[in-house]
This record gives structure tokens, C-alpha cells and sequence, in this order.
């Protein structure tokens, strides 16, 4: 009997196949965070306290929801039993990005495997190591061969070849608006299988005349910030009411001075380099189109020493809504400071924009935490908090930035396909 997967001993086996690899990667935790570090310029200390264990949890996560997916029995309108199987999608492709290689190889791969599918990963072509790594070591646990398959190579041949493929059944994109558009048609034009789309941003932070200023600054900084900026929920624009602006600004820049740009391996560094030359080459031009149409310079602006892709925090105010800064994706260590008067004028603001994958509000007043987290479109709103990421919250773009929810159930049911059954009942008509 051809009897295919996910009936629930396969499940569970699979379940403790997964828990293994989890476990496997945290016994590796040094050697991953060192080629995270050594691929990405990512600061090693946060990979190794962060970011590696992190992917242990996530296919921990999921491997909890493996043998927990089920269907539905329906109340069928007619006399019939009817009831729905979750079954698995098939071939699942995934291409990412190189800025989170491994948080993000997690979120693509555990629940596609928790969901019973296959899968073909390619790696961003700058950081395929610390794939591999995991590649070999869910070999170790026992994932069969073919099961998971990790191809590194640039996006114009592997992953287009992934986005085109007649056997792939879904894509899961990480990356840019307009990789992501082409991921699409090659879809289209091929077996128009599913496609999911995590793209680019340009989130907005919305600071209140009641926020404690100093928090907030803080607030601002880890968001523009973290992981040298090149986050696709980083917060580069960030709105301040009238009231508090001035302090607010001085604070935010005496803050940003203090920042230790340095050797992603020096535990004392806050950020290390850009991720390569191309990055690099790109902000340092953006900061420069800020300067020319008019921008005001608060701090940064230019790269630290003249070794490396290290960039100073920037910082900008007097920014106009429709300057190149304040629209397009960075992708690097600057921010867009502008003032606000009203909630209705902040809302208008921050929704000014071609994305909606992130926002950030900061204010103690319960009524305009509530009225604006409504008013945003953005895929996640962060209140009093930002980069608050976790297994079951799930995240995603409104707008141009995408379709489709990372973590969570959500990302399992992405993987899953409903197929309804039918029989007639005892005496039916039929
Ligand atoms: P990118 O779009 O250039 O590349 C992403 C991936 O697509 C890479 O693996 C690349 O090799 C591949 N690719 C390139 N051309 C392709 C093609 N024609 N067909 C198929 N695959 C192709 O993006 P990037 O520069 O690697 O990453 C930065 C971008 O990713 C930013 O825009 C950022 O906002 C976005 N990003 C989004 C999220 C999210 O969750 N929304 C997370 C991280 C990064």
C-alpha cells in the first residue's frame, strides 16, 4: 500500500528527528557562531548567545507541532461525512537573504519539514556556510538524504532555477521588493505554484510627547541600529512629537556618538562591518544624496577608519517625506529623524510609505497605543518594544513588503494544503 506520510508515528518520528538537530546545534554552537561571523560580519558573541540558539528553539518549536496537524470533521449541508486532511504542499523552495543566514534558514526550514515537506534551500551566495553546517548536521540527526537540500549559488541561476522549477511546489522568498517580483513570474509563467514574499521595508517609530525620553532614545537607537542596520524591520524613520523633539534629539545623538562601531570578534563592538563592498558602497552614497538634497547631518556620515565596511550611525533630521533617505530602503546604519504635531498627522506620516512590514509606537497612553497600532499598516506593531520576535508571533508584510507570515502556526499552515473528503452516509440519495 502506497501509504504517503504524515499518518502520526511518522509525525512523532520525525518530531524527535528534528529535536535531535536542535539539539546537535546547540553542541555547535562556537563553530556556527564563528562562520556567522566570519560570512556575515556579524558580532560573534550575539551569534553565539543569540542567534544560533534561536534556530535551535524554532525547530524545537515546530518539531512540537508535527505531529499536532490535523484537518477538520465538516457539518456537511448535505447527507454526507465530509471532513478535511492538512496535508503537505510538496517540494518546498526557499531562497534567503544574507543578512540573518541562520535565524532565517531556521524560520524557512523547520516548519516546512515540521509540515511534512521536502526541501531545496539556496543560501544568500555571500553567506552559504553556516547553511551547510546545518545541512550536515541534520544528516547526523537523521534527516534521510533528499529530505533537505541546501544549493548555494547566485540568485540568476540557482534561485531562479528554484522559482522556475515544474517540480518545486511553493517558494518561500526572503529578499528584496524586486527579487521578489521576479520570484513571482517565474512562478507564474512556470507551474504556477504558491509563492510566499517577505521583502524590503522602511518602518516607521512613532514617539509620544509622554514617552520617557531617555527610553525612547534607546529605543530608537537598537532600531536603527541593530545588526548595522541591515534588518528589513529596522526603524529608519523615526517620528517625534513636537513636544519632546528637541531632547529627544539631543539625547538620540549624544547616544549614537557613544556607539562602538569595531571587529565583529571584539566583544566590545555594538556593530561590526556592512555585510560587503556592494552594501557599503550603496549607504555611503545614500548619505550622500541625504547631504545634497538637504537633509541636516546630526552625526556619522561617513566609514570608521579606512579598513573595512565599517560605517558611522548616521543620523538626519530635517528630513522631507519625499527625499530619497526617508523612502527607500538603506539597509544600513542611518535614520530619518522627523517631527510630528498630532496622532492624525503621525499616522498619516508613517503610513506615507510604499512598505508595511514593521512599526514601532512609543507612548504610556493606553488610548493612542491602541488608535495607532490600528491605524498602521504594517505586518507587526511593536508598543513600548521593538525587534520583539518569537517563535509564535508571526510577522509579515502589508504592502510592498510581501505576503505570507514567517513563525507562528501561520508559517506551518503555508506549507500545508487542504484536501477535502467526501462519502456519502448511510441512506443518502447519492
Ligand atoms: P536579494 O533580493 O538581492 O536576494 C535575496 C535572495 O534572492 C538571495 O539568495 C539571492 O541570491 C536570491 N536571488 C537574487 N536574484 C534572484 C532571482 N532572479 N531569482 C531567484 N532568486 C534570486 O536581497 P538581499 O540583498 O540578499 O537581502 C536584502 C533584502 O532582503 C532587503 O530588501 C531586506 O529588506 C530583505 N529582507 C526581508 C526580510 C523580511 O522578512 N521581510 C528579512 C530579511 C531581509
Amino acid at each position: 500500500m502506497l501509504l504517503i506520510m504524515v499518518h502520526g508515528p511518522a509525525c512523532q518520528a520525525l518530531a524527535k528527528i528534528l529535536m535531535k538537530w536542535a539539539e546537535l546545534i546547540d553542541e555547535n554552537v562556537e563553530e556556527l557562531a564563528a562562520l556567522e561571523a566570519l560570512d556575515a560580519g556579524k558580532l560573534y558573541n550575539w551569534c553565539k548567545t543569540v542567534d544560533i540558539p534561536l534556530v535551535a528553539n524554532t525547530i524545537r518549536y515546530y518539531a512540537g507541532a508535527a505531529d499536532k496537524i490535523h484537518g477538520e470533521v465538516l457539518k456537511a449541508s448535505m447527507e454526507f461525512h465530509a471532513y478535511t486532511l492538512m496535508e503537505p504542499i510538496g517540494v518546498v523552495g526557499h531562497i534567503i537573504p544574507w543578512n540573518f543566514p541562520s535565524t532565517m534558514f531556521a524560520a524557512k526550514s523547520a516548519p516546512s519539514l515540521a509540515a511534512g515537506c521536502t526541501m531545496v534551500l539556496k543560501p544568500a551566495d555571500q553567506t552559504p556556510l553556516t547553511a551547510l553546517f546545518y545541512a550536515h548536521l541534520a544528516k547526523q540527526a537523521g534527516i534521510p538524504d533528499g529530505v533537505l537540500n541546501v544549493v548555494p549559488g547566485f540568485g540568476a541561476t540557482a534561485g531562479s532555477a528554484i522559482s522556475s522549477h515544474m517540480d518545486v511546489d511553493k517558494v518561500s522568498f526572503t529578499g528584496s521588493t524586486d527579487v521578489g517580483r521576479e520570484v513571482m513570474v517565474a512562478a507564474a509563467r512556470s507551474n504556477l505554484k504558491p509563492v510566499s514574499l517577505e521583502l524590503g521595508g522602511k518602518s516607521p517609530i512613532l514617539i509620544f510627547d509622554d514617552a520617557d525620553i531617555d527610553k525612547a532614545a534607546e529605543l530608537a537607537l537598537f532600531g536603527f541600529l541593530f545588526n548595522k542596520g541591515e534588518i528589513c524591520v529596522a526603524g529608519t524613520r523615526v517620528f517625534v512629537q513636537e513636544g519632546i523633539y528637541d531632547e529627544f534629539e539631543k539625547k538620540l545623538v549624544e547616544k549614537a556618538k557613544a556607539w562602538v562601531v569595531g571587529d565583529p570578534f571584539d566583544p566590545k563592538s555594538q556593530h561590526g562591518p556592512q555585510a560587503n563592498k556592494k552594501q557599503f558602497e550603496k549607504i555611503l552614497s545614500y548619505i550622500e544624496h541625504g547631504k545634497r538634497e538637504g537633509a541636516t547631518l546630526l552625526t556619522g556620515g561617513k566609514r570608521v577608519g579606512d579598513k573595512g565596511y565599517y560605517i558611522e550611525p548616521t543620523i538626519f533630521s530635517n528630513v522631507k517625506e519625499d527625499m530619497l533617505i526617508a523612502k527607500d530602503e538603506i539597509f544600513g546604519p542611518v535614520l530619518s529623524l522627523m517631527k510630528f504635531k498630532t496622532i492624525e498627522e503621525g499616522i498619516k506620516n508613517a503610513n506615507n510609505t510604499k512598505y508595511g512590514l514593521a512599526a514601532g509606537i512609543v507612548t504610556k497612553d493606553i488610548d493612542i497605543a491602541n488608535t495607532v497600532s490600528r491605524s498602521i499598516r504594517a505586518g507587526i506593531v511593536w508598543i513600548n518594544c521593538y525587534f520583539a520576535f518569537m517563535d509564535d508571533v508571526p510577522y509579515g508584510g502589508y504592502k510592498m513588503s510581501g505576503f505570507g507570515r514567517d513563525c507562528g502556526l501561520d508559517a506551518l499552515h503555508k506549507y500545508l494544503q487542504v484536501k477535502s473528503v467526501v462519502t456519502p452516509l448511510y441512506n443518502s440519495p447519492w
